[in-house]
C-alpha cells in the first residue's frame, strides 16, 4: 500500500502530481478523499511518549474520578513501551515499562471479597505469536499503576498470532469481573471473561467472531451489550453479546456516506445521562473523526481537531471519549485522540473537550 501525506487534500478535477499518476498507472491506488469536517480545537496535550522518532504513542482509555473530576485520570500506551498514567493538565503521573502494550482500556471492578478496583487492561503484543492481555491495577488516588501479570489465554496449540486492539465491557454471567475482547491483527476478535483465581486476575477464553481483513479498533456500549469493531479497510462492526454466538452485522462503511476514510482506527462511545448517544470513529485516512447515533445508527458529522493553541491531530489511531463532569475545562466529557505528528517532539494525545465537539456539532 503507497502511503500518500494525509495533509494532501483532492477536490474534484483536482490536479494529480505526477507521482501518484505514475504510482496509479502501476498500482491503482487511488488517491483517498478529504471529506468536510468542522474544527474543534484541543484544550490541552499530554507530554510526548518516550519513544521518539517512531510511531509509538497508540491508545489512551479514561478514568473519570467522580469525587473530584477534575483530578481525573488518563491512561494510554505507547506501544513500544509501556503504559503511562496522565493528568488532565497532561502531566506524566505514572509510567510502566510493561513491553508492547497496543490498546488499553479500563473499568471499575468489584471483587469477591466486595472490595473495589479500577481494572486496566492491554493488548500484550511483545510476543508477536503469542497475544497476551496484560493486567494493572490504578490508584485513583496516587495516580500509580501496579502490575497484575501478563497472561495468554487462547488455547494450546493454536496458531501464532499477534495481539492489536482491546476492550471490556461489563460481565455477562455470575462469577466474573468483566469480558475482555482482544483483536487479533488478522480480524479475529477473541472474547475473553476475567475472573478471580488463586489469588490473581486471569483471562478464560470463551468465544471468537472473525472479520476478514486487520482489525484493531474496538469498544463495548453496556447500554447494549454491543461490541463494535473497526476493521480498517472495510467498515464498523456490530456484534449482539447477549447472543449464544458472535456474529457481525455491518453498521457502517468506508466511504463518504458514512464518513470514514479508511483506515478506521479507534472507536469510543459517548453516553449521556438520559440515554442518548453516539459512536465515535477515527477516520484516519483523512484525519477526522466521525460520529453515529446509537440510537439509529445513522452517521450524524464529523469534526477534526483544529485550531486553538495547540497543533491538531494527523494519522489518529486510538480514541476515548467519556461523558460527565471533568472540571471545569471539560464540564460535559473528555475526549483524547492519539496524535500521529507532535513534531518537533514525540507523538502524544489530545485533550478536548465533550460540550465543543457537541456545539460545533450541533447536537442536541
Ligand atoms: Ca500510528
Ligand atoms: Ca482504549
Ligand atoms: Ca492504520
Ligand atoms: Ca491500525
Ligand atoms: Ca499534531
Ligand atoms: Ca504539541
Amino acid at each position: 500500500m503507497i502511503a500518500i501525506h494525509p495533509i494532501i487534500k483532492y477536490g474534484p478535477g483536482a490536479l494529480l502530481p505526477a507521482f501518484l499518476l505514475a504510482g496509479c498507472a502501476t498500482t491503482s491506488v487511488m488517491p483517498k478523499p478529504y471529506l468536510p469536517a468542522v474544527d474543534v480545537p484541543a484544550l490541552a496535550e499530554t507530554d510526548p511518549v518516550g519513544t521518539g522518532h517512531a510511531d509509538a504513542a497508540d491508545d489512551p482509555a479514561i478514568w473519570r474520578n467522580a469525587a473530584d473530576p477534575a483530578a481525573s485520570l488518563i491512561v494510554a500506551t505507547d506501544k513500544k513501551a509501556g503504559l503511562y498514567v496522565y493528568g488532565l493538565d497532561g502531566k506524566v503521573r505514572d509510567f510502566v515499562a510493561a513491553g508492547a502494550l497496543n490498546n488499553t482500556d479500563l473499568r471499575t471492578v468489584r471483587l469477591a471479597d466486595g472490595s473495589s478496583r479500577i481494572l486496566v487492561g492491554a493488548s500484550d503484543r511483545t510476543d508477536k505469536a503469542e497475544p497476551r492481555i496484560a493486567l494493572f491495577s490504578l490508584n485513583g488516588s496516587t495516580a500509580k499503576l501496579t502490575e497484575l501479570g501478563t497472561e495468554p489465554f487462547l488455547p494450546a496449540g493454536h496458531a501464532p498470532a499477534e495481539a492489536y486492539g482491546f476492550c471490556m465491557g461489563a460481565p455477562l454471567a455470575a462469577g466474573e469481573l468483566a469480558r475482555a475482547y482482544v483483536v487479533l491483527k488478522d480480524g479475529t476478535v477473541t472474547e475473553s471473561r476475567l475472573v478471580e483465581r488463586g489469588g490473581a486476575i486471569v483471562p478464560e477464553h470463551l468465544r471468537d467472531v472473525k472479520f476478514a481483513t486487520q482489525s484493531e479498533g474496538c469498544v463495548v456500549d453496556d447500554a447494549t451489550h454491543t461490541l463494535y469493531v473497526a476493521e480498517e479497510d472495510a467498515g464498523i462492526w456490530r456484534v449482539a453479546l447477549a447472543a449464544p454466538a458472535l456474529a457481525g452485522e455491518a453498521f457502517a462503511r468506508v466511504g463518504a456516506a458514512d464518513g470514514l476514510v479508511d483506515d478506521i482506527e479507534g472507536l469510543g462511545i459517548a453516553r449521556e445521562a438520559d440515554g442518548r448517544g453516539w459512536l465515535v470513529a477515527s477516520s484516519q485516512g483523512d484525519n477526522a473523526y466521525a460520529l453515529f447515533d446509537l440510537g439509529t445508527g445513522a452517521f450524524t458529522g464529523r469534526f477534526r481537531i483544529h485550531g486553538g493553541a495547540i497543533d491538531g491531530t494527523s494519522d489518529t489511531d486510538g480514541i476515548e471519549v467519556v461523558l460527565g463532569d471533568f472540571g471545569p475545562e471539560f464540564p460535559e466529557g473528555l475526549f483524547v485522540a492519539q496524535d500521529g505528528d507532535n513534531a518537533p517532539q514525540a507523538q502524544n494525545f489530545k485533550l478536548l473537550s465533550w460540550r465543543a465537539i457537541r456545539e460545533a456539532l450541533g447536537i442536541r
